[in-house]
Parts: C-alpha cells; structure tokens; sequence
C-alpha cells in the first residue's frame, strides 16, 4: 500500500481530536466573539461586525459523562483504528478496487464509539436496541447532548445583537458551528452556509426564491424518480404558481438514473436540475458529479439534496460543485429543528430575500430597506441557535472519526447486510444499484410490511415501514410500501445476524 506522508500526518492530528472527544478534554474549545468586547476571563477581544473563528474558550469544563466511563474503557493506543484511518480512497467511486483489499471491518472501533451513544444502551421489549432506522433519523451522541446543554448552562443569549457577554459567548458558538459545517462539507466560504430548519426548508426556500425571479413561465425544471417527497411538492407548488414544467428523470430497473435519459432531457429549457445524491427509499448512490457537470453545460443551476449522503460518505463542495446543497441535522447525529442551506457564492447575491425580520436587514426606514449580502439575508428572526451549535459538534465528532473510514466501513456493513438478507426464503429487496449506502429496502413474500416491522420491534429491532415520503420511487418498482432498515456508522455485524435471525423466526410462522 502506497502511504502518503501528508495524509499520515492529517490522520494523526484527526487522531488526537478523537482521542479528546474520547478521554475527556474539552470539547468545546473553539468559536468566534462577537465585537468591541474583551473577554475578561480568555482576554479574547471580540468583533461584533467580524467574528473570528477559532478562538480558545475557557468556559467548558474538560471532559464529560460519556468521555470519563470511555477512559475507564480504553486507551488511544489500544485503538486498532490507525491502519484504518491510512486508507484515503472512496470506495463507493473506486471501481477498480476488489473488495477484497478493502480494509477489515474488525479495524474500525465501532465497540468504542458507540458508547458515545447513550441511546444505544437501551433495552426495548426486553431486548438491546438495535436501531436500523438511521435514514429517518439517527442517534446522539453525548457530546452533542452534552454541548447543547452546555449551551443553555453556560451561554444562552440572542446572537450578534447585543453587547454583554453572553451575547458574545453565544456568537461564538453559533458561528464557529457554521464554521464547521463549512468545513465538513468543504464549502469555499462559511458565507455560503445558511441555517435553516432543515432539508424540506432548504429546497422550500431555494423553490420560493428561483421563483421569484430566475425561474419564468415555461422553463423547465428537473427532478428524478427518486425524490422524497420534500423534493417534489416545493416544484409542484411553484408549477401552479408561476407555470414552470416538472419533468422527471428516469431510473433503471436497479434503481440507477437513466443517464441516456437524462442526457437526452437536458436541452435549452432546463433552468434547474434538483435531485438526491443518496435515495431513502433504496439507497441509490446518483452520480452526482457527473450530473452537475452535466446539467452546468447545459446552463442549468443544480440542486443536490444531502440528507441522505452527508452521514455516509465525505461530501466535498468544491469538487461536485452544486449551486444549492441541503441537509438536516437530524440524520448526521445533530439535532432536530435545525439544518443547512448552502448557496454557492455566485448565486448568493442573485437570490431575492425569502422571509423578511430582524437579523437579514441593513437598515429599515418606513419608505425603504435595504438587505444583507450573503447568509444573513436569509435567516430573518431569531434562529435554533443551539441546535446550530449541537449540529456543529456532530460534525467535529464526525470529522475526528473521518467520513472516509466511515464510508469503507459502512459500506462493508452493507454488503454484509445485503447477503444476509439475501439468505431469507421470499424476502425481495428493492433497489439493487451498484452504488448504494445504508439503506436495505425490502418485501417479504406472504407477510404485510408492518407486520414485519412489528414483529422487528417485538426483538428490540427499529426499522421504518411505509412509503418512506418517496411515493413515486416504490410505485416505480410496482411496491406501495417496503420494510426499510438503514444503517449507520455505530451498526455492527452482530445486530445484522440479529436482524436475520428474526426474520428467520418469522419465516417459520408461514
Ligand atoms: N430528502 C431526503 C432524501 C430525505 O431522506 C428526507 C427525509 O427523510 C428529506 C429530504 C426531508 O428531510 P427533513 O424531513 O429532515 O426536512
């Protein structure tokens, strides 16, 4: 294996971030201040207008729950995750790779990381927990539970409005979290990155504003057939509004976009082309470069929609380049209430306001006002400032893992997963592209969905049945509703065998 000495280095500083998200330094040490204050206890002075990223913060006392019962656990040298962490690949795109060189699940400490899980501990119907229902929404870790606590104990205030400390100590929380997600999903600037309630808001607010202006009578805008529902009515909305086409691109009988299809659908019409880089309802991977590179040649602006990839894989902005990319915290170990709206920077400006307040204007007089530039605009009125701030954690815990590991990981776990399901008598799964995360749609012959599902949950298994809000995608392959396990980074093999076996058990009742 080629060993890439600046990769070994990033690896170790990453390995040191999760050695003090595991044994207890504080995890709270950086954010912005806001300005014209000094802080008398850190001796930062704090910008009101500028805030600055990455300033120490004495205010969190080291450790917490989950980090002293891991420190009694192991140590950092007892971590077999370093030979992982060497791999830089993505295998999800890396097709020349066999699986069989891909690195041993058994490197990836996933016994260690679950006990940041607090939820994972729980018994349910006299059973372990074993949640399979992460592309609905996925756990908490306890740093995240710990840092909105923290937020609410130590620097609950309104944000940049104010001149006490408080008022500063919040500012620097919320937008060192920007700073964060920035970072995680490798946007250009952190100016780019606007709060909003979650995914469905994002496409809602991209919807509403295109419409407003860019988007004219006539012109076309794309989704695929594998849209959540999110994804879908917000076009339909501004159809009966101003008269724009939906039209949908289609998928193949694995449940792949039709790229043919799609070449053939992007003439001079296209204005906008909206679609999923991870589907919930099969786990579909899109080719999501190739498809903005695409529908950019054409001359259509795109939005991606992240909900279901920002928890799987690493998502690198400035290589796929979106114009729009969204998702919740909720699904990647944040809370909810509260997600991420990116605007790439040249469609920043060009954008109307969305709804109007306080925070997004420059000045208000009864005859005229004017805006912000950039995010501001766009987050009017008091935000969720600390769940912005629990999600930033989520990702600093994230990114001290690394998303490349948890991709190689998870995607052993479901190829795991997908031949133990395989195994079961009439069990059918939906959706069998070849690029695929987490998600294992499924019918099971002579048995309804949510029986099977109840049945799960009598065994302490948590998966979704339904239509999973994505209608159209299970009418495409003739199913009103699947059984839907999905996994994330914490499932093990274990709790797969679990899953079997109980279908096993099932089966036998026929
Ligand atoms: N898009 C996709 C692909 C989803 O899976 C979901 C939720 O399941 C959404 C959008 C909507 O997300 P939210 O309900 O968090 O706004």
């Amino acid at each position: 294996m080629n060993i890439n000495i600046d990769n070994l280095q990033a690896e170790e500083f990453r390995l040191q971030q999760l050695a003090n998200y595991l044994f207890g330094q504080s995890r709270a040490s950086v954010g912005t201040s806001p300005s014209g204050i000094r802080l008398p206890d850190t001796g930062n002075v704090v910008n009101m207008k500028a805030p600055q990223t990455a300033l120490p913060d004495p205010h969190f006392p080291s450790g917490g729950s989950g980090a002293t019962d891991l420190a009694k656990l192991s140590t950092l040298s007892q971590l077999p995750i370093f030979d992982y962490m060497q791999y830089h690949q993505d295998y999800y795109f890396l097709k020349d790779r066999p699986v069989a060189q891909l690195p041993e699940m058994g490197n990836f400490p996933v016994d260690v990381l679950r006990k940041e899980f607090p939820i994972l501990q729980e018994y349910v119907n006299g059973r372990p927990l074993v949640w399979l229902d992460n592309a609905a929404t996925t756990q908490k870790p306890s740093c995240v539970i710990e840092r909105i606590s923290q937020f609410y104990r130590k620097e609950n205030s309104n944000i940049h409005r104010a001149a006490h400390q408080l008022a500063a100590r919040a500012t620097d929380a919320y937008e060192s979290a920007r700073e964060s997600v920035r970072s995680f999903i490798n946007a250009g600037s952190s100016n780019e990155i606007v709060f909003v309630r979650g995914t469905t808001e994002g496409i809602n607010l991209v919807a509403y504003t295109l419409g407003a202006g860019y988007l004219k009578s006539g012109d076309q805008v794309l989704i695929s057939n594998l849209e959540h529902h999110a994804n879908i009515v917000p076009w339909q909305q501004l159809r009966e509004r101003i008269g724009i086409e939906l039209v949908v691109i289609p998928v193949d009988d694995s449940g792949q976009i039709d790229m043919e299809a799609y070449k053939n659908l992007l003439t001079s019409k296209v204005k906008l082309v909206s679609f999923v880089q991870v589907s919930n309802a099969l786990g579909t991977i899109t080719p999501a470069k190739k498809m903005i590179q695409w529908a950019h040649a054409a001359g259509a602006k795109v939005l991606l929609d992240g909900a279901q990839s920002v928890s799987h894989m690493p998502i690198d902005l400035q290589e796929l380049k979106p114009d729009f990319f969204v998702f919740s915290g909720h699904k990647v170990f944040g809370p909810t209430g509260i997600g991420v709206l990116y605007i790439q920077n040249d469609t920043l400006d060009e954008l109307p306001a969305w709804q109007g307040g306080g925070n997004m204007i420059r000045d208000v007089r009864f005859d005229n006002t004017t805006y912000q530039n950039g995010h501001a605009r766009f987050e009017a009125g008091t935000g969720n400032i600390a769940d912005a701030v629990g999600l930033g954690a989520a990702l600093e815990f994230l990114r001290t893992i690394g998303m490349h590991s948890i991709a190689a990981y998870e995607h052993q776990l479901l190829l795991y997963a997908t031949e133990k399901l395989k195994q079961v008598p009439g069990l059918e799964i939906i959706g069998k592209a070849a690029d695929k995360a987490s998600v294992l749609s499924f019918t099971l012959a002579d048995f309804s969905n949510e029986s099977v599902g109840k049945h799960l949950d009598e065994h302490g298994i948590a998966v979704r049945t339904g239509h999973h809000c994505a209608q159209p995608i299970l009418r495409r392959f003739g199913q009103e509703t699947t059984v839907r396990p999905s996994l994330a980074f914490y499932n093990t093999k274990e709790e797969i065998d679990w899953l079997q076996d109980a279908l096993f058990k099932l089966i036998s009742q026929r």
